[in-house]
């Protein structure tokens, strides 16, 4: 069961399709891309980037996911 309370959604480039693109956030700076279906890391550092994720981002993701759906 999964509960929604906002969905947040920026726009940016994604580092997978290359294209200017919506981002809907997953977990905490973590976004999905739109267009392509593929999740990117948020990383800010003067200006906002999105990066492909890494193993070790995608293991944050599955736990982020686990410890949502046990809240409530
Ligand atoms: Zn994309």
């Amino acid at each position: 069961m999964v509960r929604i309370g906002y969905i947040d959604t920026v726009h940016g480039m994604c580092p997978h399709c290359e294209e200017d693109t919506l981002l809907v956030a997953i977990v905490t700076d973590f976004y999905k891309c739109t267009n392509c279906g593929e999740e990117t890391r948020q990383y800010i550092n003067g200006s906002i980037k999105y990066l492909r994720l890494d193993d070790n981002d995608r293991d944050f993701i599955k736990k982020s996911k686990e410890l949502a759906e046990k809240d409530g």
